[in-house]
């Protein structure tokens, strides 16, 4: 006999790597001002080939064409499958939260945008609009349906994670002259506090700083001197780690804070 629990977390990976090769679709597509929707298929960044179905599962096609475009041959980043596989684990960690439920769906959708937002903004230093946007509306539509959190903690959640890093830019800009923190990062906390509650949010910015400046550290002490400067590190990934922790066990943390 099989084991259905087991079943079910393989389907969840499967759809979620199914997902996750939409992601992909995206992180190319929205920084470059390409419409996600628009050709309806993939194609190959150097040849321009439409990719054929069968070459377009997620993670069993990379390793069957060995990573190379089948028309062209040119390598295909192994950044394809990584997203992938990242999308299918944020499914199953979505589902071993929620279950099968409503909850899960906004879970997952948190997770998905999490991951998107993530590698466009190591690409690009930037988050797009879109993203923050959507995730916010998301964020409060999502408090219709749970009981932890009413519309009024997601907007208070929203406002105090947007205007604590906001602060915290105007700051540092005022003090050290140079802009440290981009505004995609304070709509990102929007978009983050809607989805996690006041509390949630200074956790993320808290979390996140301190993740952000590890890597930066050992960033700086592995580059060349002279490069210190202008070793830049996008802080948005950082900040979509601690938040994605605090949703998938918020409640966890809120325990062993307060002590309840
Ligand atoms: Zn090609």
């Amino acid at each position: 006999m099989v084991n259905e629990k087991i079943l079910l977390l393989i389907g969840a990976f499967i759809f979620g790597s199914i997902i996750g090769s939409f992601l992909n679709v995206l992180i190319y597509r929205l920084p470059r001002g390409l419409t996600p929707f628009k050709p309806t298929f993939s194609f190959c960044p150097n040849c321009r080939t439409q990719i054929k179905y069968y070459d377009n599962i997620p993670i069993i096609s990379y390793l069957f064409l060995k990573g190379k475009c089948r028309n062209c041959k040119s390598p295909i980043s192994l950044r394809y499958p990584i997203v992938e596989a990242l999308t299918g684990f944020a499914s199953i960690l979505a589902y071993l939260k929620a279950g099968l439920s409503i909850d899960y769906v906004f879970t997952f959708l948190f997770l998905a945008l999490m991951i998107t937002l993530s590698f466009i903004d190591f690409d690009f230093k930037i988050i797009p609009d879109e993203i923050n946007f959507f995730g916010f509306i998301l964020g409060l539509i999502y408090t219709f349906f749970r009981d932890d959190y009413s519309l009024f903690d997601g907007i208070i959640g929203a406002g105090i994670g947007g205007g604590f890093l906001f602060t915290i830019a105007y700051f540092y800009e005022k003090f050290k002259g140079i802009e440290g923190l981009g505004m995609g990062d304070v709509k990102l906390m929007i978009f983050i506090g809607s989805y996690i509650g006041w509390f949630g949010a200074l956790f993320t910015i808290f979390l996140g700083s301190i993740l952000g400046t590890i890597i930066a550290l050992a960033g700086a002490l592995a580059s060349n001197i002279e490069d210190k400067g202008k070793y830049e590190i996008p802080f948005g990934p950082y900040l979509a780690i601690a938040g994605s922790i605090y949703l998938l066990i918020g409640d966890k943390i809120r325990a062993f804070y307060f002590g309840g």
